[in-house]
């Protein structure tokens, strides 16, 4: 008997229809002597329409509303889960975030967990029930509902898993697993069996959709084995868990691709202390990510300096830019949101010098402009021109053979 946390993603509880068949999972989980807790997303697109019915309200969407509003649709799936189950004749109740003890700080819209009280969920497992946790919100601490940034659901679930010290965090999705590279764009791509959490970590921050970062942050903060894997088959997934050996011998494992970036380039700015600071906290200030950054050498004492976010940030962070780039009194600005990252993520590559070379090489072939790079030390990334994305992912997963990974 295990102690079981798993989470069913937005399509996987699209329809009655396949809750029905989330439930019959669940039901057969708990009949083969397992404690069970499931953590549901909302239905389908259900987040993206409370989003669209909530902008027709005009264009001051406070984030607090916006939170009591979205967390509403993981409420509507967690309890038509819970009915689904009780009419089959199988005890479980639906919790919302904050019944299930989940406490987060109070940034609205991307708040993040700081402590789960078990005491609830716990003493409805001792009672035999199924609990059903309504995904990606918490209780901030005044006592506000807030929700925990888009793709939530997989943090709820790995930071409940850690909190019970589950056996096991079972993420359900649409796809069955973690892939070398997107299968829509690669039909090449292949599924690993074992992927370490620092390669997950970056292949879901790189835009490889498949799970949170933050929920693989938690995992690998806590040590929860997380299978992702398909709730329409049965096929095996992916295990994300602590790899010792693999790492020497895996130099790339997969090749992310992400649209979710634009970039900004501020002219001329003064060569001094501080000027960075003012530009980043600025941003900061506004909850704006910045991903990558690049500052051209001095000339004239006055630098370039370029740097990437989230393209969903960029309408909000075009007046911030503006109002630096005068304090600063850079020359001017520009941005573009015609760009894309193309990634190459290993654990090997810290050991193997050339990978990044050898993806200089892959995509100067075929004539593709770099206008970005950034590194670590398992990854390389480099913006370029959207429409070549597709075209880089494919040549990148050729280079590095990952047709043939095991
Ligand atoms: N429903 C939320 C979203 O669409 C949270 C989640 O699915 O995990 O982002
Ligand atoms: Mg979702």
């Amino acid at each position: 008997m295990a102690l079981l946390v798993t989470k069913f993603g937005g399509t996987s509880v699209a329809s009655l229809e396949r809750i029905k068949n989330v439930a019959l999972r669940l039901k057969d989980m708990k009949e083969k002597g397992n404690d069970v807790v499931a953590v549901v997303s909302a239905m389908g697109d259900t987040t993206d329409e409370l989003i669209d019915l909530a902008k027709l309200t005009g264009d001051n969407l406070a984030p607090r509303e916006m939170d009591m509003l979205l967390s509403t649709g993981e409420q509507q799936s967690a309890a038509l889960l819970a009915l689904t189950l009780q009419n089959m004749n199988c005890d479980a109740i639906s919790l919302t975030g904050w019944q299930a003890g989940i406490k987060s700080d109070d940034k609205h819209s991307k708040a993040k967990i700081s402590e789960i009280n078990t005491e609830r969920l716990r003493a409805e497992l001792a009672k035999g029930r199924i609990v059903i946790v309504a995904g990606f919100q918490g209780i901030s601490p005044c006592g506000d509902i807030t929700t925990l940034g888009r793709g939530g659901s997989d943090t709820t679930a790995v930071a409940i898993a850690a909190a019970l010290k589950a056996d096991r965090c079972l993420i359900f999705t649409d796809v069955d697993g973690v892939y070398t590279a997107d299968p829509r764009i690669v039909p090449e791509a292949r599924k690993l069996s074992q992927i370490s959490y620092e390669e997950m970590l970056e292949m879901a921050s790189l835009g490889a959709g498949v799970l949170q970062s933050r929920s693989v942050e938690f995992a690998m903060l806590y040590g929860v084995d997380v299978e992702v894997l398909s709730s329409f088959n049965f096929n095996p997934g992916t295990l994300v868990t602590e790899v010792k050996n693999m790492e020497k011998q895996r130099v790339v494992c997969g090749v992310a691709d992400d649209r979710n970036c634009a970039r900004f380039a501020l002219f001329d700015v003064p060569d001094v202390p501080g000027i960075a600071m003012k530009i980043f906290k600025a941003l900061a200030k506004e909850n704006i990510n910045v991903d990558m950054v690049i500052q051209s050498a001095m000339r004239d004492n006055r630098n370039d300096i370029a740097f990437t976010i989230e393209r969903d940030d960029l309408k909000r962070a075009v007046p911030v830019v503006q109002k630096v780039v005068k304090e600063i009194s850079a020359s001017g600005f520009s941005y573009a949101d015609d760009v894309a990252k193309v990634s190459i993520v290993g654990a090997g590559m810290q050991t193997n010098p050339g990978v990044a070379a050898d993806m200089f090489e892959a995509l100067a072939e075929e004539n593709i402009n770099i206008h970005m790079i950034s590194t670590s030390e398992i990854k390389v990334s480099c913006v370029i021109d959207e429409k070549e994305l597709e075209k880089a992912v494919r040549v990148l997963h050729k280079k590095f053979e990952l047709d043939k990974i095991e």
